[in-house]
């Protein structure tokens, strides 16, 4: 995988959203049926696909200090997606009346096919939600954007990553010179009246309501049509770290968190990720573990139906205990 740390745009120093923990044993994990201390591994079945994610590739402009994906302007682990390969899979998603299509990346608006792939998917009757950082490659596409909010409306959701509510605290993530042109994409979606939302992510030491009225602050200060307190419009997400000590979900943690596996993010959605080296796009369990081959669950959406097992720390920390513990 290309070096992260060579970008010129790359943060200088730790992610402020560190998650502090010991380092995860090797034997946790290990085993897709059993967990390390010989109990039931806990498995996610799939309920209905709501959400298909296209992953549109892993380059990036930026290359935040904590990216999931490990995205940056070199690493093309995952290779542009191409319009070619997408459209069996919206074949297959229309097919089974999936309501949603999601394109993330890297940055979605890098990839030089995403905007007729886009068109295709609005044309197709699905509704369609893009992440982006909201920076120079979204507006080079102003016009292509402007035209499909027209012809589409709120059909189109555009979500922006704005890690935080402070510059500080964003640009320790994202690097320098990352927070006015954010704000600035941001205002221009605004003003243009698209449908809109921001993902932030929670800072250890900071509580969801504080979070919420930072950003509320933030929104009414630079005119950005956003309700803070909506949780489909402000998503706050927890922190990943899969190096990180995390407990193993097991089949009785459900009843002990009193979580439904039904309300876990596999049970409706999967992601097409094209690895690069490989001649086909893939299937893989959610949008989180594109890597894994633990998770990689098949060529098309039909094989990729069966349960996903719970045999990764995202499925811990991420989905299942978000914070919370499981003394299983
Ligand atoms: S903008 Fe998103 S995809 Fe790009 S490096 Fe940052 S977190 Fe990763
Ligand atoms: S991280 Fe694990 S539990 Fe969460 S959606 Fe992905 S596969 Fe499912």
């Amino acid at each position: 995988m290309a070096s992260r740390s060579k970008s010129r745009n790359a943060p200088a120093g730790a992610s402020p959203f560190a998650v502090e923990a010991a380092r995860l044993p090797e034997e946790k994990f290990s085993d897709p049926d059993w967990t390390a201390k010989g109990e039931p591994r806990a498995s996610v079945p799939l309920v209905q696909l709501d959400t298909l994610w296209l992953n549109t590739g892993t380059l990036c402009n930026l290359a935040c200090a904590s990216c999931y994906i490990e995205s940056s302007p070199t690493n093309d682990a995952l290779v542009y997606l191409s319009h070619a390969h997408a459209a069996p899979f919206l074949d297959e998603a229309g097919a089974i009346g999936t309501p949603e299509i999601g394109f993330t990346g890297g940055e979605p608006f890098m990839n030089p096919d995403f905007v007729p792939m886009l068109a295709d998917t609005l044309e197709r009757g699905f509704e369609a939600l893009i992440l982006s950082n909201a920076m120079k490659p979204m507006r080079r596409h102003e016009a292509a954007l402007l035209d499909m909010r027209e012809r589409f409306g709120d059909r189109l959701t555009i979500r922006v990553s704005l890690d935080h509510h402070t510059k500080a605290v964003h640009e320790a993530e994202r690097g320098p010179r990352s927070w006015e042109v954010a704000i600035d994409g941001l205002q221009w979606l605004s003003r243009n009246g698209f449908s809109l939302a921001v993902a932030g992510r929670m800072l250890p030491d900071e509580s969801e309501a504080d979070e919420r009225a930072g950003y509320a602050r933030l929104f009414a200060e630079h005119d950005i049509a956003v309700d803070a307190g909506d949780p489909m419009r402000l998503v706050l997400f927890p922190e990943m770290d899969e190096d990180k000590d995390i407990a193993e979900i097991t089949t009785a943690c459900w009843q002990i968190l009193g979580q439904d596996p039904k309300d876990i993010m596999c049970a409706t959605s999967r992601m097409v990720v094209h690895r690069k080296g490989e001649p086909e796009p893939r299937v893989t369990a959610c949008t989180l573990i594109p890597y894994d081959p633990g998770f990689d669950m098949g060529a098309t959406l039909d094989e990729a139906s069966r349960p996903v097992k719970l045999n990764h720390p995202h499925c811990a920390r991420f989905c299942v205990l978000g914070g919370a513990s499981c003394s299983a």
